[in-house]
């Protein structure tokens, strides 16, 4: 499976008098069991791409291609591409409407149109993967935390078995635990079930923790497509966009200027510890 970009614009108004692409010219490849970061400033294009990806909005110019077929053209069933390429949109929690939290991870499986059962065995698997306790599945979703309330949501998209996933901010306005334990069982969705995931986020910090490949929207156009390492070796022209590198990188360079001879790579604070009790230990 492999859902393609090629070329690809977007103009949302193009009657403006100064028509602006919200996506310019975008040609990238995903592919399923990958972890990919994407990044960019507000108003970059970041939740614009995401729906190009799953169909929401067709491209200006360019093709969507999924398995090499263009999914705009005629008679291609976009109900497909929806299914196989999940969309979690911001706050997903708020949607969340059905008395439990069962039916409301069945939805997407009722839509599909599967037997009862079968939308009951999806949704059950979509809760273990995103580590919902069982005794909560009759719950309203409005009796859970909050971090469980986006759990739930997001299992909802997974219950459709998608083979690629894209979640746009699914961290925001949790705690730290919240974040950490949504970041680690998206990773673990990458790895065991080998779902391809595109994660949009501001943290720096989640993108080099946790992903293997780095996209930067800025103005539309997407600058770099590189492993994070590689990325964040570019401090100054991320910094021109309005975005940074993780802050420890910024310590260690501190600290470079200062004596050390850390390695100029370190992108997380586990690995810069490593790196200062190896130096002063020597
Ligand atoms: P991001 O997700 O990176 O914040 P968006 O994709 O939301 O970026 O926005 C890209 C550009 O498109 C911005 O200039 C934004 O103002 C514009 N835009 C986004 N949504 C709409 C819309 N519904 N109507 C008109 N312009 C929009």
């Amino acid at each position: 499976m492999k859902l393609e970009l090629k070329g690809v614009s977007y103009i949302y108004d193009p009657l403006a008098s100064k028509v602006k692409k919200a996506v310019d010219d975008v040609s990238l490849t995903i592919e399923k069991g990958q972890f990919v970061g994407l990044v960019g400033h507000t108003g970059s294009g970041k939740s614009t791409l995401a729906q190009l990806l799953n169909g929401l909005v067709k491209p200006t110019a360019g093709q969507v291609l999924l398995d090499g077929q263009d999914v705009h053209a005629k008679g291609f069933p976009l109900k497909t591409l929806r299914q196989r390429v999940g969309l979690v949109f911001q706050y997903p929690e708020y949607q969340l409407f059905e008395e439990n939290v069962l039916k409301d991870v069945c939805f997407g499986p009722k839509n599909l149109g599967l037997p009862r059962a079968e939308q009951i065995e999806k949704a059950k698997k979509a809760l273990r993967l995103v580590g919902m306790e069982e005794n909560l599945y009759d719950n309203s979703p409005f009796d859970l935390s909050g971090g469980e309330r986006r759990r739930a949501a997001i299992a909802g998209v997974l219950a459709m078995e998608p083979d690629i996933l894209v979640l746009d901010e699914p961290t925001a306005g949790l705690d730290p635990a919240g974040r950490d334990e949504i970041l680690s069982q998206i990773a673990r969705l990458c790895k065991e079930e080998g779902i391809g995931v595109v994660l949009i986020s501001h943290s720096m910090e989640d993108v080099a923790a946790y992903t293997e490949r780095m996209l930067v929207m800025d103005h539309g156009k997407l600058c770099f497509d590189d492993a994070p390492r590689e990325v964040f070796r570019h401090v100054e022209e991320l910094e021109s966009m309005g975005l940074s590198a993780p802050q420890v990188t910024y310590i260690v360079r501190k600290l470079n200027e200062r004596g050390f001879a850390l390695p100029d790579d370190l992108l997380t604070v586990e690995e810069a510890k490593d790196a200062i009790l190896k130096a002063i230990m020597k």
